[in-house]
């Protein structure tokens, strides 16, 4: 294949991306540099509005099928506390053959390389069939609405095949654990603490609901042989204002880390469970599922992945091994509809490490390589 981008060109775009402060959102900036980067090459973008300022984009090359869909999000995390790092979060800064800034790992540079390859194939018409979909999201990082909406909207209905671009390095992830935030609101009354029966107390029902559901949610049989242990934990606790005074508020909020046998349904349904138990006696407990992100299991042999690993394994110089992975990624409402031999794999530039810390940075050849391993990735899945 000709080249279109030197490889300078090719970090001046990581570079154009990183500039773009999308933190938690302003995602429509990123996207309206993807929609002028391609346009010079004939894509066209779609733009899916989400909030203000922030769109998802789809984008294609080819046609017919199959569909191979690659998907990215285009928002980062904030760069913390400023004086940890050694340049500016939002420079693109080169150093001992490594490239600093937010985003470089996660996953900028695997939203750039996506684009990069979708670009040279289309110059090079080396695509003798079928079409490759880039399916880039707002909010990955908090929420998840981007590919809710994509989910909403079914853009994933014709795809035959998915790659996320989040950064593995040479790893292949094909399964994750899904997650859930959940708060419980307690209302009491208040009253001096030396006259308790003339209040109620707020906190009392929590630490009723919390005991039980700790013993419930950790002594399960449920396992995933694969996932391991759904996982439990009450993150944020808060009540009461003066030691002296019976509670009139209380809330607590819990993450849980679900697994296929062990699902959000059945988590939200055994914590009503406890939550009513409690409200029969008197309290008054109200749950909210603000976050509910399915797991993913799917097939550690198919098309995709055998081809990611078979190809990358000309760059990693050593065996890339298919693993799971325990944070959660668009996948979990991508792929709410599709079944365990959908072919899919999370597979992109960068290492899980560096991602969200101060001076992130992605390794220059790896970012570099990951543009062939996807252009050849993305050629031989449709042969
Ligand atoms: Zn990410």
């Amino acid at each position: 294949m000709k080249a279109v981008f030197s490889d300078d060109e090719k970090v001046k775009i990581l570079a154009d991306l990183i500039k773009i402060n999308s933190v938690n959102g302003n995602e429509l900036t990123v996207a309206n540099y993807i929609t002028a980067l391609f346009k010079k090459y004939d894509i066209a973008t779609d733009i899916i509005p989400i909030e203000e300022n922030r769109v998802n984009l789809v984008a294609e090359i080819g046609q017919g099928k199959p569909v191979l869909g690659v998907s990215g999000h285009m928002d980062v995390v904030d760069p913390g506390e400023m004086s940890k790092w050694d340049t500016d979060p939002f420079e693109l800064v080169e150093k001992d053959g490594k490239l600093f800034g937010r985003g470089s790992t996660d996953m900028k540079s695997g939203l750039a390389a996506f684009i990069i390859s979708m670009i040279e194939i289309k110059e090079n018409n080396a695509l003798t069939k079928g079409t490759i979909r880039l399916m880039a999201t707002v909010g990955e990082e908090v929420g998840e609405k981007g590919s809710q909406k994509f989910s909403e909207e079914d853009v994933m209905k014709d795809v035959d095949a998915l790659i996320i671009g989040e950064p593995s390095g040479y790893r292949l992830v094909y399964a994750h654990k899904g997650s859930m935030d959940i708060r419980l609101t307690s209302k009491g009354e208040a009253a001096h603490s030396s006259m308790p029966s003339l209040g109620y107390n707020a906190i009392d029902p929590l630490i009723n609901i919390l005991n039980k559901a700790n013993e419930q949610f950790r002594s399960t049989d449920k396992k995933s042989k694969l996932l391991g242990d759904l996982t439990f934990n009450t993150t944020v606790f808060d009540g009461g204002n003066q030691v002296n005074s019976i509670p009139e508020n209380a809330t607590a909020e819990i993450n849980v880390r679900t697994i296929p046998e062990f699902d959000n349904k059945m988590v939200e349904k055994t914590l009503k469970q406890l939550v009513d138990q409690e409200n029969k006696n008197g309290s008054k407990v109200d749950m909210n599922v603000f976050m509910s992100l399915e797991s993913v299991e799917h097939s550690d042999n198919s098309k995709v992945l055998n081809l990611a690993k078979e190809i990358g394994e000309k760059y990693s110089n050593g065996e890339i091994p298919k693993l799971v992975s325990p944070g959660v990624t668009d996948a979990s409402n991508l792929l709410k509809k599709k079944d365990y031999d959908f072919p899919f794999v999370v597979f992109g530039p960068g290492e899980t490490v560096v991602a969200h810390q101060a001076n992130e940075f992605v390794e220059k050849k790896m970012y570099l390589d990951f543009i062939k391993i996807y252009e050849e990735l993305m050629i031989k899945y449709m042969q």
